[in-house]
């Protein structure tokens, strides 16, 4: 940690926040401090500068408008950049996900991404639309992946970023793998919010920000009934 407590920063809210994706710094926020950590969240305006020194990164959702505006911002800013050099976590949903990436696409134009995941999206016959649920890279330790999906792009990963699943249901990245990660990053297709849908990746991101490899479990009831929920209703849906 870069401080006394654990910095969050909740990127451009004004320009990617949809889909529920600002309850994924609620998540982190309250988790961390069942363990005892101070929290400091910090929402940060496109038309602020982006401080270097948080311990976490969270870019949520959005349109493909505000998508382009918000990639074009950070680049500008650098301070995402310097964040990453130093050691930050960030953790990017769909558009956030894409714009860490080489390249994006957003109303029909080539967009120019933060080139900090060796990823690229282009676009995909249709939109994916619908529940997301995957195995988790082994590496990482997690239970599956639940999520809910919204996009029309497809992400396509370079020898540099690794799959953070494989997809049982639904689309993610190409219908095969979903998200990706490399280091202390990583992204995903899953709104929900997705840290609330999936704890334990709340938790691997506090791990990552802590250097603490063992944290005390808490009460995930809730998360893991509705986790449940979603994995019999996906399910149901396919036999259908
Ligand atoms: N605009 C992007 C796409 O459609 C991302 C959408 C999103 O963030 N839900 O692929």
């Amino acid at each position: 940690m870069s401080t006394e407590s654990l910095r969050i920063v909740w990127v451009y809210p004004d320009l990617l926040s949809t889909y529920g994706d600002r309850g994924n710094a609620l998540i982190l926020a309250r988790r961390a401090q069942q363990r005892g950590f101070p929290v400091e969240v910090l929402e940060v305006r496109s038309d602020q500068r982006l401080p270097a020194s948080a311990d976490i990164y969270l870019i949520g959702g959005g349109e493909d408008g505000p998508q382009a505006l918000g990639a074009q911002r950070l680049i500008t800013d650098g301070g995402l950049h310097r964040a990453v050099a130093q050691g930050s976590v960030v953790f990017g949903v769909c558009a956030g996900y894409q714009l860490l990436g080489v390249s994006f696409f957003a109303k029909g134009t080539r967009c120019a991404g933060l080139e900090l995941l060796d990823i690229s999206s282009d676009r995909g016959p249709s939109r994916a639309v619908g529940e997301l649920a995957g195995d988790v890279d082994p590496r990482l330790g997690l239970p599956p992946l639940t999520g809910f999906e919204n996009h029309g792009g497809r992400t396509h990963l370079g020898p540099g970023a690794a799959p953070l699943a494989r997809v049982t249901a639904g689309v993610g990245n190409d219908g095969a793998t979903e998200g990706a990660w490399r280091g202390k990053l990583l992204g995903t297709y899953s709104h929900g919010p997705a840290l609330a849908r999936n704890p334990a990746l709340a938790d691997l991101l506090l791990r990552w920000a802590t250097g603490v490899h063992q944290l005390p479990p808490l009460d995930d009831t809730w998360s893991d009934r509705l986790r449940s929920e979603r994995r019999a209703a996906v399910a149901a849906a396919d036999r259908a």
